[in-house]
Order: structure tokens, then C-alpha cells, then sequence
């Protein structure tokens, strides 16, 4: 019975490392016989295409690109591909966090050591080198010549320069921020039982601020509130009550949303017994909570802080044209302005077309980076290369409760239809099939039993 057991794993295994040497490992450009071909020629002189970043602008490049043609070198501080749009599951336990991270190693290099977990400190454009720094060992530079430098590093969170953000708040961006809300939310959780922790304390604990109504704010929210609803009442039912987030918004929730799905978005979460929405700026942030433009004080135990975009460190010593954000400007084809050698692009959020500035959002970054890979094509055949024009899909964004918002050119919808939506739209959009695997049986489980909330 067991050998039989055995062998059927050792099948399984076979079977499904034959499929993901198929589907993923071979991005374009790499199949069994160019593989080999790979090999045999290996002193062909191929162009060095460098990859700043493994986010969704870097990641669509690796791949799409054709490796026959390039070399291929990624420099990123992370080794894996983050499904952002599923991030703020992960930071109540909806989902797990590996079920939402793909190793970009999976997409296959020609050469090991064709990814570097790095990060660009650098870039000489006149003798196209790129300096790097190992974030594993500090302090170690080097650099790596390149033909073609593709510039995807995203933007860090805007903090405004608000007093006592980097000290007091959490922000929403990684998974490792997603990793630090959960296990600081059960903390607080634990915390609040103490003997001797007064009810004044014990309400300031479990009290959630989120600073910035946009789509990653309020679905933060809305994770928090499924949180509250399924396994809270549950698992801390004297607790419950003493639960309170509050989503601070200077202007309106949901901006890039149409006016109905906003008001519907306002009335479900003001209809929320332990949600506030409140609409005033945080002009101080403190360890025991927030002070408001009105002077008012929020005693809180969690910040959320994810209000807009601005530039790396790295972005910012570049020389080259930028708008007044600070984002790269580049030509309709994504070339940099201010690279006289014409061979550095740039995409995604750290970048802004001139004339024709897109939202950014990983859509926008996923569309610029296949359209790299098509327009490298065109001008290596001698074809012409078109602009780039984006197409808008829509928007979706979860509300909780089973709610979603639908915002897509063609439908506007709201409930329980534009969730099932948003779990499908998200489901297929996951870069592999392991990670498609991975979340609907995460889902279940949660359904069936529960978020898991042990802290480690
Ligand atoms: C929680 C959350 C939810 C979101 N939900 C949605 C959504 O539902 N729909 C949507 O369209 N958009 C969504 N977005 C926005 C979307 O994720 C971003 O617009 C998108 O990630 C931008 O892609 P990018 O490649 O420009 O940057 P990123 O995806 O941020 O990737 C940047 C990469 O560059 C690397 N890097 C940083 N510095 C360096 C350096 N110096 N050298 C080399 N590499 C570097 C980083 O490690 C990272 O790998 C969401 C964002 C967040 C945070």
C-alpha cells in the first residue's frame, strides 16, 4: 500500500515537473531544441539586456522577451514576483504568503548567474555600466556592462514628510510589510488580554488606522472586516467589541472609481459597526497613535500607511529628465530622456510617458513590458517600432463581505456578482499555475476553517 502510494507521488512528481519544465521554465525564445542550441552555441555573442527589478514592469519583460536573441540579466534586492493585487489577504491570513510569490529562477536563465539579488546603485550611461550592491553582503559593489538597461524599480510609499511615519507606521508594499501587519495585529491581539491592561488600553491596541483611501486602503479594510466578522468573533468573542479600524481619507475613497461605486463603497463601510471612515489629514504619527489636522488625537496600536508614490533613492540620483513626481520621463516608445545612447528604457511606476501620463498600476506595468519585448523585436528585424498605447481594462476592488466593485469601461457593478468577479479576474491573472493551484485551495481553507492565526 505505501510503495503504491510512493510510486503514485513519484509519478505525480515526474508528471508535474515535466509540465513546469514546459510552461514555465521556457519562456520564449527557450524550447528543448533552441535549448540545446543554447548549449551548443554557446560562444554566440548575444546583446546584455539588464532587468532592473522582478515587479510586475521587470517581471513581464523576463518574461516575454525572446532569450534566443538576448542575454538576459536580472538585478533585483528580491528574487521572487509579487501578486500585489492580493497582498493585503495575506495580512489577516486569507491567503498565505508563499501562495502569492513566484521565485523569478523559475522562468529559467541561460546561466546561473544571470540573476544577481542586488540592487542598482548606479548607471554610467556613456559606458553603459550599471554599479551594483549585493544586499547580501554589505557593502560589496561591482558592476555589469549591458547593451540594452531596462529601468523597472517601482516607487516607495509617499510619506509627505509626516513626523513619526518611518518609526510608528507599517506600510503596504512587500511581503515582508504583509508579514510584520499580521504577526503586529495578533501581538496586539495577545497584548490586550494581559492581566492588568486597562480597557482604555486594551481598545487603543485594537484599534486599526489606515492612512489613505485608496484601492489598497480600503481592501485592507475590507480584509480586516472579513478578519473581525469570521475568526475574531470567533476566537477572541470578549475582544470583539473593542476591535476598531478607521480609514482616514483627506479627499474622497476610491478616487479613480465613477462616483456611484464610490458612494456605494462610502455607504458599505459607513454601514460597518466597527469601521469609520474619517475625512481629515494625519499630520503626526506616534507610537500610541495619530494626531489630525484638527488637532484631534486617534490613540491606535497599528498604522497602515499607503497614500501614493515617490521616487527610490536610486530614481532620484539618476540624471535624466523626470516630471516634478520625480518618475523617469520617456519618449512614447519608453526610451529615457537624457540618454543620448538610446538604449535605456524605463517602465512602470518609477516611470511617466511625456505627454501621455498613465495611472500606475501593475496593468499599466504588465502592458509596457510586453510591448518592450514586441518593440526589441521590431527594431532588431529593422521593422518600424510603434508607440506605445494602453487600453484600459478596468478597475476591480474588494469592498469585504463578499463585495466587490466592478469599474471597467464597458460595466459598472457592484456586490456579490463584481466579487466573484474579482476572486476570478485575480485567479487567472496569477503568473503561474502553482500559484494558481495554491490560492483557491488557500481560500478553502479559510472558508472551511478559518484564517490561521498563529504568530511566528
Ligand atoms: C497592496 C497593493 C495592491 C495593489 N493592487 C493593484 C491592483 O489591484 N491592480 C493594479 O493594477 N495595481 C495594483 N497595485 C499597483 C501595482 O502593484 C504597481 O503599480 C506595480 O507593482 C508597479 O510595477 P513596477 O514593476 O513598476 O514596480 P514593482 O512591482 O514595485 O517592482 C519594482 C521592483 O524593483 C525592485 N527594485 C527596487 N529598487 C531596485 C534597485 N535599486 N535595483 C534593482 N531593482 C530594484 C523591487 O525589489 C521590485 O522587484 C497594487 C499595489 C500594492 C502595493
Amino acid at each position: 500500500m505505501t510503495g503504491h502510494l510512493t510510486r503514485r507521488l513519484l509519478f505525480f512528481r515526474y508528471m508535474s515537473s515535466i509540465y513546469t519544465f514546459q510552461t514555465q521554465n521556457l519562456p520564449r525564445g527557450f524550447n528543448s531544441s533552441s535549448n540545446k542550441q543554447a548549449s551548443i552555441n554557446s560562444t554566440v555573442q548575444r546583446e546584455k539586456l539588464v532587468i532592473l527589478g522582478t515587479g510586475w514592469g521587470g517581471y513581464s519583460v523576463l518574461r516575454n522577451v525572446n532569450k534566443k536573441h538576448y542575454d538576459v540579466i536580472v538585478v533585483s534586492p528580491r528574487n521572487h514576483f509579487l501578486f500585489t493585487p492580493l497582498l493585503a489577504s495575506t495580512t489577516v491570513g486569507t491567503l498565505e504568503f508563499r501562495s502569492i510569490i513566484e521565485p523569478v529562477r523559475n522562468t529559467g536563465f541561460r546561466k546561473t548567474d544571470h540573476f544577481h539579488l542586488s540592487e542598482a546603485i548606479g548607471i554610467d550611461a556613456k559606458e553603459k555600466t550599471l554599479e551594483c550592491q549585493s544586499v547580501l553582503t554589505l557593502g560589496k559593489a561591482y558592476k555589469i556592462k549591458y547593451d540594452k538597461l531596462i529601468v523597472a524599480v517601482g516607487a516607495l510609499s509617499n510619506t509627505f514628510g509626516v513626523p513619526g511615519v518611518y518609526e510608528h507606521t507599517s506600510f503596504l508594499k512587500e511581503i515582508a510589510d504583509a508579514r510584520n501587519i499580521r504577526n503586529r495585529i495578533l501581538s496586539n491581539f495577545e497584548l490586550a488580554l494581559h492581566p492588568g491592561i486597562s480597557l482604555e488600553e486594551r481598545k487603543r491596541l485594537l484599534h486599526i488606522v489606515i492612512v489613505g483611501g485608496g484601492p489598497t486602503g480600503v481592501e485592507f479594510g475590507a480584509e480586516l472586516y472579513d478578519f473581525l466578522r469570521e475568526d475574531v468573533s470567533r476566537l477572541y468573542s470578549e475582544e470583539k467589541d473593542l476591535m476598531a479600524v478607521s480609514l482616514i481619507e483627506a479627499n474622497k475613497i476610491l478616487s479613480s472609481f465613477s462616483e456611484g461605486l464610490q458612494a456605494y463603497a462610502v455607504k458599505k463601510i459607513q454601514s460597518r459597526k466597527q469601521m469609520k471612515l474619517v475625512q481629515s489629514h494625519v499630520t503626526e504619527v506616534h507610537e500610541d497613535g495619530v494626531k489630525l489636522s484638527d488637532g484631534t488625537f486617534l490613540p491606535c496600536g497599528i498604522v497602515v500607511w499607503s497614500t501614493g508614490l515617490a521616487p527610490r533613492p536610486f530614481v532620484k540620483m539618476l540624471d535624466f529628465d523626470k516630471n516634478p513626481s520625480g518618475q523617469l520621463l520617456t519618449d512614447d516608445k519608453l526610451r529615457v530622456l537624457g540618454d543620448e545612447t538610446n538604449s535605456i528604457y524605463a517602465l512602470g511606476d518609477c516611470a511617466d510617458i511625456q505627454g501621455n501620463s498613465l495611472p500606475c498600476t501593475a496593468q499599466v506595468a504588465e502592458r509596457q513590458g510586453k510591448y518592450l519585448c514586441e518593440s526589441l523585436e521590431c527594431s532588431r528585424k529593422g521593422e518600424n517600432v510603434k508607440p506605445f498605447v494602453f487600453k484600459n481594462m478596468g478597475m476591480l476592488a474588494y469592498l469585504g463581505s463578499y463585495k466587490a466593485l466592478t469599474d471597467t469601461p464597458g460595466v459598472k457593478a457592484q456586490g456579490f456578482h463584481s466579487w466573484l468577479l474579482w476572486r476570478s479576474a485575480y485567479l487567472t491573472r496569477l503568473g503561474s499555475w502553482r500559484l494558481r493551484m495554491q490560492v483557491p485551495i488557500d481560500w478553502t481553507k479559510t472558508l472551511l476553517f478559518g484564517r490561521d492565526t498563529s504568530r511566528f
